[in-house]
């Protein structure tokens, strides 16, 4: 298949628990993605199901020769599954979606349109909401505005996974944790042009959401270390020594109030404000403690899986007619004979 045009377009689409949603959305992809006309690939991805999700999926890849399948070994989450889909994908373009039929296929123009006219990320704006007010939607509201003033990226919903890329903005991003959520700011931070077309939302109909409201403070938290990321990794003593600094002088100040009392007017001051001294400064180094250390551990994080590369999944089996996996098997790279 050597003359084959590449393939424009890849679709990937992570499955936990999806066995009744598959067969509907695959009709419905299959049929937009005709329309368009271009060459495109499907790039299922069963994230540990415990239904019959793989056995829909392989059923599917045995008649069509545009859908590859990547089992995990287990259930890693929704961030690394979409990672696997996207390390997996060929297309020049790759459009990633839920595949609990939340999200319509007969949206995917308008995200290539936008691509056409030069943006390199384009990401879904869900403008009326459907799922429940206090519990999503509030926090959600909250966790938007926080990302974008914190990541500088105009967005108005940073939730959805409703999204187009060019192929380089993907590779260049390392996916871990909840950070599926933040593509765009690191996209942007590292220079891609980002906009963004308004989506439908829809309730889901089979199955359940695997998220509930502790997923609200686990962005919080993976906010937290993105934003640490983007501005201090590479200048983390600014960060935690300001925080030193301010912790220094306050304790400082206060040594220097405990021996002038003493000095001046001898007073014992433990007997008199002792008990509440002790806790407020305990409370404090505790609290920085534990901020630091969750710092700390963020940046090794990095370091583990940026630098060795490490893969944030693991795979089972392909179902693919593709040899191995994306990235493996290209032709090595020959220096070209004009200087180009
Ligand atoms: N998903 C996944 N692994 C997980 C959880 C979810 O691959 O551990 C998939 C799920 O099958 C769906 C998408 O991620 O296609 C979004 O999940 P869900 O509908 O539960 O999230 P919500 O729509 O509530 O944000
Ligand atoms: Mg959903």
């Amino acid at each position: 298949m050597k003359n084959d045009p590449p393939i424009r377009y890849s679709i990937v689409v992570p499955f936990y628990n999806e066995q009744e949603n598959i067969p509907p959305l695959y009709v419905k992809l299959t049929e937009v993605m005709d329309a368009i006309g271009e060459r495109y690939e499907l790039v299922f991805v069963d994230d540990g199901s415990k239904d019959k999700t793989f056995k829909v999926l392989s059923d599917i890849y045995e008649h069509d020769p545009r859908v590859n399948v990547v089992q995990l070994r287990r259930n890693f989450g929704q961030a690394p599954a979409l990672k696997a889909g996207f390390d997996f994908a060929r297309g020049e373009i790759i459009i990633s979606m839920d595949g609990d039929l939340q999200h319509d296929p007969d949206e995917i123009p308008r995200f290539l349109e936008k691509i056409e006219e030069g943006y390199d990320l384009v990401s879904g704006w869900r403008v009326s909401r459907t799922d429940h007010w206090l519990t999503r939607q509030l926090p959600s509201r909250i966790a938007n505005r926080m990302m974008a003033k914190l990541s500088g990226v105009d967005l108005h919903d940073f939730g959805t996974t409703f999204k187009a890329y060019r192929r380089e903005v993907l590779s260049e991003i390392h996916l871990y944790g909840e950070l599926h959520r933040f593509i765009p700011a690191l996209a942007s931070w590292a220079g891609a042009s980002v906009a963004e077309v308004p989506i439908s939302n829809i309730a889901r109909k089979n199955g359940e959401s695997n998220y509930g409201i502790s997923r609200t403070v686990r962005v919080l938290l993976d906010l937290m270390s993105v934003k640490f990321l983007l501005d201090y990794s590479t200048k983390p003593l600014q960060f935690f020594g300001l925080l030193g600094l301010a912790c220094l002088s306050g304790g400082a100040g206060i040594g220097l109030w405990i021996f002038l009392r003493k000095a001046i007017l001898d007073e014992g001051l433990l007997a008199n404000h002792g008990p509440l001294m002790l806790l407020g400064m305990a409370l404090v180094m505790g609290g920085i403690q534990f901020i630091a250390t969750g710092l700390i551990g963020e940046m090794l994080a990095r370091t583990y899986y940026e630098s060795q590369n490490k893969p944030v999944y693991s795979v089972r089996e392909f179902r693919s007619r593709r040899e191995a996996m994306a990235g493996r098997d290209e032709p090595p790279r020959t220096a070209g004979a004009g200087g180009w």
